[in-house]
């Protein structure tokens, strides 16, 4: 049986074959034990390249999402980054693994208590809140980064004005089945230089500038 460290290795090894390129990122999947961030049922499969169920309807992004997404914000070192969409922490971990300074907003009460123990329990320094991520999180703006991890149908005006001027927003913008991941560079105060990815999947985005609830 291979060890959880043996398993890191080679998941790191297959998005390396996959065209993840970054270094920073490619060591932070070596080092986060995504283990802890998955439900017990589901720990066998922790370290395949998959997504997976957390509860409430949700899910842990595919590593190689998640390190796409990741490398698409072509950060520096203690840039800030705000992630809309917690979930089980996994994204906000390997983001705080890079030296990154993270904010991340989950809308669930329940998602977001169990994340925050989880993440207090491993000490990883990172803000959460819970809320309605599609308005952002004024108080810490401007950020170098904003990651927003579940499907949109349109991109929220508040995330692009609480982006850095220079910095990138990364979201999956389309249908709630499927969606195109839109790589924003915000170039000045009104202008954003947009690249469109096909093809990606991500659960609803609900909230003030996202979908309605139901
Ligand atoms: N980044 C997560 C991870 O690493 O596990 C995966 C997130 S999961 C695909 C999407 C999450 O976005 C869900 O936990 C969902 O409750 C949350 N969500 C949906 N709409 C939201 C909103 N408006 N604000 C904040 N979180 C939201």
């Amino acid at each position: 049986m291979l060890t959880y460290e043996r398993e890191r290795e080679e998941l790191a090894d297959k998005l390396s074959e996959k065209g993840i390129t970054d270094i920073y990122v490619l060591k932070a999947v070596r080092e986060v034990e995504r283990h802890k961030f998955v439900i017990k049922a589901m720990k066998q499969h922790a370290y395949s390249d998959v997504a997976l169920p957390i509860g409430y309807g949700q899910t842990i992004s595919q590593p190689y999402t998640v390190a796409f997404m990741t490398q698409s914000l072509r950060l520096k070192s203690k840039a800030r980054v705000l992630e809309i969409g917690t979930g089980s922490g996994y994204q906000a971990a390997i983001l705080e693994k890079m030296g990154i300074d993270v904010f991340s907003i989950e809308r669930n009460m329940d998602i977001y208590l169990k994340t925050r123990k989880l993440l207090d329990e491993i000490g990883l320094r990172i803000h959460t809140k819970c809320g309605d991520g599609t308005i952002g999180w004024d108080e810490f703006a401007p950020y170098d980064g904003i990651l927003v991890t579940a499907g949109s149908p349109t991109v929220p005006e508040s995330l692009k004005r609480q982006l850095q001027v220079g910095g990138r927003l990364v979201i999956p913008v389309g249908n709630k089945n499927s969606q195109i991941l839109k790589i924003i560079t915000k170039l000045n105060d009104n202008e954003f230089e947009v690249c469109d990815v096909p093809e990606f999947s991500f659960v609803p985005l609900i909230g003030r500038e996202g979908w309605n609830q139901k």
